[in-house]
């Protein structure tokens, strides 16, 4: 069976896309599926947080988009992840200018990917905060959207930009695309603001929106700086745990689940 594609996307900043690629990716790989993170921003946070050194990259996604190599060419293992890395640096923003020139330039994702579909059950791709050709580049290859979303007044309002792009990617170029889920990210369960907008996406979003919530966790900001998931950094906290809640929901969702 061919991999399932998700783009893991929000243009709001700093929501918790990264740390949900990373720890999905763990815990996917614990449920022994065969998992690829495509680092597609050039902050390279989901390289750093598998514990690959994105300094020392002679091939990465840059690379890749630009056909100057494929994609099995170009993958770290995690050590600790149980999963391999597509990894970036700071030379993927120069991607972004270079393909300007290219023909099909928002494809050049997705066609490198079909090399490697037989070889992986999921790929999850770590979008940066900007809708860019990187960004594009990710959504057209991607089967399905999962979206963190932090709990808060403006969140609604955020998604909704990310609604409506879904929905031109789908009739441009790419219509199986859909939004796969809504997960709710740093979620903090005495605080009366977040448990009321929860209950509006809940409303809103209905079946989208994801029932394991992933808490405000400190092992969860703390593990990418020992370059290392959650799960393999502390497999109890509460932070994995809900990731690894999530990933079986996934695996429900998709399919997969055995
Ligand atoms: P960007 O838009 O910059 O790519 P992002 O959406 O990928 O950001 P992350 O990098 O995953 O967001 O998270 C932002 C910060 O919040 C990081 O320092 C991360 O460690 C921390 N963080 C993410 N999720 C949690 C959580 N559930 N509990 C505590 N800290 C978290
Ligand atoms: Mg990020």
């Amino acid at each position: 069976m061919s991999a399932y594609v998700i783009a893991v996307a929000n243009q709001k900043g700093g929501v918790g896309k990264t740390t949900t690629a990373v720890n999905l990716a763990a815990s996917l790989a614990a449920e022994n599926m065969r998992v690829l993170v495509v680092d597609l921003d050039p902050q390279g946070n989901a390289t750093t947080g598998s514990g690959v050194d994105k300094t020392a990259i002679a091939k990465g996604v840059y690379h890749v988009l630009l056909g100057e190599t494929g994609v099995r060419e170009a993958v770290s293992e995690s050590p600790a992840g149980g999963y391999r890395v597509l990894p970036a640096n700071r030379a993927l923003a120069g991607a972004e200018v270079e393909l300007v020139q290219e023909i099909a330039r928002e494809m050049r994702l997705k066609n490198a990917l079909a090399e490697v579909a037989d070889d992986y059950d999921y790929v999850l791709i770590d979008c940066p905060p900007t809708l860019t050709l990187l960004t594009l580049n990710g959504l057209v290859a991607a089967d399905g959207v999962i979206v963190p979303m932090v709990c808060e007044y403006y969140a609604l309002e955020g998604i909704s930009d990310l609604v409506a792009t879904v929905r031109k990617i789908r009739q441009a170029v790419n219509p199986k695309l859909d939004i796969l889920g809504i997960v709710r990210t740093m979620f903090d369960n005495r605080s009366r603001l977040a448990v009321e907008v929860g209950e509006q996406l809940s409303r809103h979003f209905g079946g989208k929106l994801f029932s394991a919530t992933i808490p405000r966790n400190i092992r969860l900001a703390e593990a990418p700086s020992h370059g290392m998931p959650a799960l393999a950094y502390d497999p109890k906290a509460k932070g994995t745990l809900a990731y690894r809640q999530l990933a079986a929901e996934l695996l429900q969702r998709t399919g997969k689940a055995v």
